[in-house]
């Protein structure tokens, strides 16, 4: 087999030879849900499904499992969250006990839980899920606590060694939520060498013994907590964040952790780079806060597109996702890559194979035998204006032959194109066309009179021609009509959208179809 040229191959086969031939292969992805997860972390996951796949169509079984660090602690009530009273109560406590301040999720993990959960299926992405509040409480992991304590003295060097101060000499790996109170406001104040640990707490007072393994309470800190985890899931891949790898980050600390204290093998792992957001300035809407969420490029990108820009660039690359006028180009490169896959365009041979597996890589489920309709974002934005978003109208109105399959998708596409256009679309994209039945504008003679022309124009020729005849009589008509081209498309434009510009005028009379376009003309 020739070297993959996709880094998703790649890395598929460093697992493979790092890992050696296994029966089940696990890959890990992460985050605490103390948040909305925006875009930025759902580069994680996303990366390790490319992954993930690229091992399957190896013919590996490999087991993606995503979890939720649901038993940290309520660090911060958010500034853009209702309730802000109730939640400051709740400081100190575990996530997953604080409520949902919208009062409509079992918890205020839950959730941020519950949003990526049901979207991720959208875009292909089908993780088991770890909960680690019921993995701690339910004591899954009282041995690898255990062995924490026991080597206390190692894992206070391997962290003190990336530290300006060392950790100091009454310092635990764990910390424990007070029964009483469920704060992690508590001292260790002995282990026995065995089970035991009692804690005081400073914020009720309690102190009490407990045993490893009849308790939920106690919790591994992080930089312990993660490489523990390794161990006790078999991970064999999982990437992380510049923050994690950079030096003395938390992945640097964990390596030997687990090799030294878990004893076993760090997981085969690479760094990925930030996202950027272009072209949202000012649209955040104030319920999002300041991120940007999946959900909000959802609004933008249909599903493969979301694959395909993070499956189209090295995760090691920092790139911008963007609500701008860059949208209709990464449409057009998407679609370029469609046609290359199903051979309608041709490119130099290695161009081809790298473009068909990106496009492979960007199904949410399996490819259409034949290439989906094609119609570019720019010209939908047109389309669904002028059926004013309704996209079963404007399927309609196509009256395209094909599959639910492909139509699906192209109600998906109209309806980012509608969402566009009216959220983040520059004004000169936006408009809508007089409603039937509207009052005529009060023109004057002479204007009035090139409309009647190109009313005639339109009665009698619009179906011969296309765009560059009919430009090409517009600019006859104005002639005719004796007035500068440049305020003829004014004037109809005006007269067509209320507007002084709109999209090239001639391709805009074709679209909108010659029933539509005299409807409108007519009362002149
Ligand atoms: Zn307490």
């Amino acid at each position: 087999m020739s070297k993959p040229s996709h880094w998703a191959d790649n890395y598929a086969e460093k697992i493979i030879r790092e890992k050696g031939d296994k029966e089940l292969y696990v890959c890990a992805s992460g985050i605490t849900p103390s948040g909305t997860v925006h875009i930025g972390n759902f580069r994680e996951i996303i990366t390790v499904e490319l992954v993930v796949r690229a091992l399957r169509d190896r013919g590996k079984k490999v087991r993606f499992i995503y979890s939720w660090d649901d038993y940290d602690v309520f660090r911060k009530v958010p500034s853009n969250m209702p309730n802000q009273k109730m939640l400051t109560g709740y400081l100190r406590q575990p996530i997953t006990l604080t409520p949902d301040p919208y009062e409509t999720e079992d918890s205020y993990a839950r959730r941020n839980e519950r949003e990526i959960e049901e979207l991720l299926p959208v875009v292909g992405v089908n993780p088991e899920y770890i909960y680690q509040a019921e993995r701690y409480r339910s004591g899954s992991y009282a041995e690898g606590i255990r062995r924490a304590l026991e080597h206390r003295e190692r894992l206070r060097e391997i962290l003190s060694e990336h530290r300006e101060k060392p950790l100091p000499p009454d310092w635990w790996p764990i910390s424990v939520f007070c029964t009483s109170c469920n704060r992690d406001t508590t001292e260790i104040t002995e282990w026995d060498g065995g089970n035991g640990i009692t804690y005081t707490c400073s914020s009720c007072g309690k102190e009490e013994r407990l045993d490893l393994t009849d308790t939920g309470a106690v919790k591994l800190f992080w930089r312990v907590d993660w490489p523990m985890r390794w161990a006790y899931e078999d991970v064999d891949f999982e990437p992380a964040g510049k923050d994690h790898h950079s030096q003395g980050g938390s992945f640097t600390t964990a390596r030997p952790i687990v090799t030294e204290v878990y004893e076993q093998a760090a997981p085969t792992t690479f760094q990925y780079d930030f996202i950027r957001i272009k072209g949202r300035g000012g649209k955040i809407s104030s319920s999002s806060g300041e991120v940007v969420s999946l959900k909000d490029v959802l609004e933008v990108y249909q599903p493969e597109l979301i694959r395909y820009l993070f499956a189209s660039t090295r995760p090691n690359t920092e790139f911008a996702i963007s609500f701008d006028l860059d949208v209709i180009k990464l449409y057009e490169d998407y679609d370029r890559c469609e046609r290359i896959y199903y051979g309608s365009e041709s490119v130099s041979e290695s161009r081809t194979a790298k473009e068909r597996r990106i496009y492979e890589l960007s199904q949410v489920e399996h490819l259409l035998d034949t290439m989906p309709t094609q119609i570019t974002f720019r010209h939908l934005c047109s389309l669904i204006q002028i059926q004013d978003g309704n996209i079963e109208g404007m399927i309609d109105s196509l009256s395209i032959r094909t599959s639910e399959e492909d139509l699906n998708r192209l109600r998906t596409r109209a309806r980012c194109a509608w969402n566009w256009t009216q959220t983040y679309a520059p004004d000169a994209f936006r408009f809508s066309l007089r409603p039937r039945g509207s009052e005529p504008l009060e023109l004057a003679p002479e204007e009035r009179k090139a409309i009647g022309l190109l009313r005639r124009e339109i009665e009698e020729n619009l179906d011969t021609h296309d765009e560059k005849s009919l430009g090409e009589a517009i600019y006859t008509l104005a002639g005719e009509a004796q007035i500068e081209p440049k305020d003829f498309f004014k004037l109809v434009y005006r007269v067509l959208i209320n507007k002084e510009m709109g999209p090239r005028l001639a391709g805009f009379l074709l679209t909108i179809g010659k029933q539509r376009a005299l409807e409108i003309l007519g009362g002149y």
